[in-house]
């Protein structure tokens, strides 16, 4: 008996693992598609100076699928990343959020989510110089994010990148840190413009002394380094005050506004401040 429930079992996890497969074969299919057909979009989230200023939009990458609706970057980026669709994907996020950051009326600064694999490309820099001059955006206005792994992949290989980067006069920022490695080594060896507290720190704030530590200490290292800091995922008043009494330089979260989308017809009117407290 238990052995007939067992092949059953197995029967009823090899075809709930078919249906699995067949639906990511289909979303790699659908993909591929995606960029032709219009269907990815982007949604901006601000960033503020401690004071209150708006200074920078994040660009989010979405994906509105015809039939399963949209579908989150954190569900199509990993499946993108293996199946070799990430290189158009992000070539056409970094062309749109340079293109829209050049339409607004002020200098404000566009974040924009670099994948590992972009970082990877050896003509990042290039593809980065041509969306820079097909868009018009000034250089001092494009940061790019990116993340721990990307790092402490290849060293070398990275401070190259970083290099030729940076020669161009953008901004790079650290993304996501703290969720990590978190080595002290690359924080010394790469030219960072900042770094950004994970959310996971800023969520723990005002409930675990223990959060409180490490995002003090942060601070501390990067301010003693002259990086500033910006605490993302602010989601409450008290998070808020606490990050500006320790020192955090920039904000961002639910709190200050969420992803959004600019629509064209908004780019020529002033582009809305929500300036908490
Ligand atoms: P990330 O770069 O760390 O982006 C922040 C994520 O946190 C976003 O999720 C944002 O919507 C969310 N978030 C912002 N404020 C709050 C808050 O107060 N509370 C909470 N709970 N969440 C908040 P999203 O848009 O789903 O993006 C997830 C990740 O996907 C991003 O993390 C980034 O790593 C990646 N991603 C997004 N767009 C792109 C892109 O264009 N290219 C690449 N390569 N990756 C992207
Ligand atoms: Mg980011
Ligand atoms: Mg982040
Ligand atoms: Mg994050």
């Amino acid at each position: 008996r238990a052995k007939h429930e067992g092949r059953g079992g197995i029967r009823l996890f090899t075809s709930a693992m078919d249906q699995q497969l067949r639906d990511r074969r289909a979303l790699e299919h659908d993909l591929r598609l995606a960029v032709e057909r219009g269907e990815l979009y982007l949604e901006y989230q601000p960033q503020q100076h401690r004071d209150g200023t708006l200074v920078a939009y994040e660009a989010l990458v979405r994906w509105r699928h015809p039939v399963r609706g949209v579908i989150p970057p954190g569900e199509f980026i990993p499946i993108a990343e293996q199946s070799g669709t990430i290189a158009q994907i992000d070539d056409w996020v970094l062309m749109e959020a340079c293109r829209e950051a050049a339409s607004w009326d002020r200098p404000l600064r566009i974040a924009v989510n670099v994948s590992a694999a972009q970082f990877r490309r050896e003509n990042l820099d290039g593809e980065v110089r041509r969306a820079l001059r097909e868009s018009g955006l000034a250089a001092t206005r494009l940061e790019l994010e990116i993340t721990e792994g990307v790092l402490i992949e290849d060293m070398s290989r990275a401070k190259r990148t970083m290099a030729s980067l940076k020669a161009l006069g953008i901004l790079i920022a650290l993304d996501d840190f703290g969720t990590g490695y978190s080595s002290l080594s690359y924080l010394e060896a790469f030219p960072l413009d900042r770094i950004k507290v994970d959310r996971s720190f800023v969520a723990a704030l005002g409930q675990s002394e223990r959060s409180l530590a490490i995002v003090r200490a942060v601070i501390g290292l990067a301010h003693g380094l002259g990086v500033p800091v910006l605490a993302e995922g602010i989601e409450t008043e008290a998070q808020m005050s606490l990050l500006v009494e320790e020192g955090c330089d920039e904000m961002q979260g639910y709190l200050l506004g969420r992803p959004q989308r600019l629509e064209s017809s908004d780019r020529n009117r002033n582009i809305p401040i929500r300036a908490v407290s």
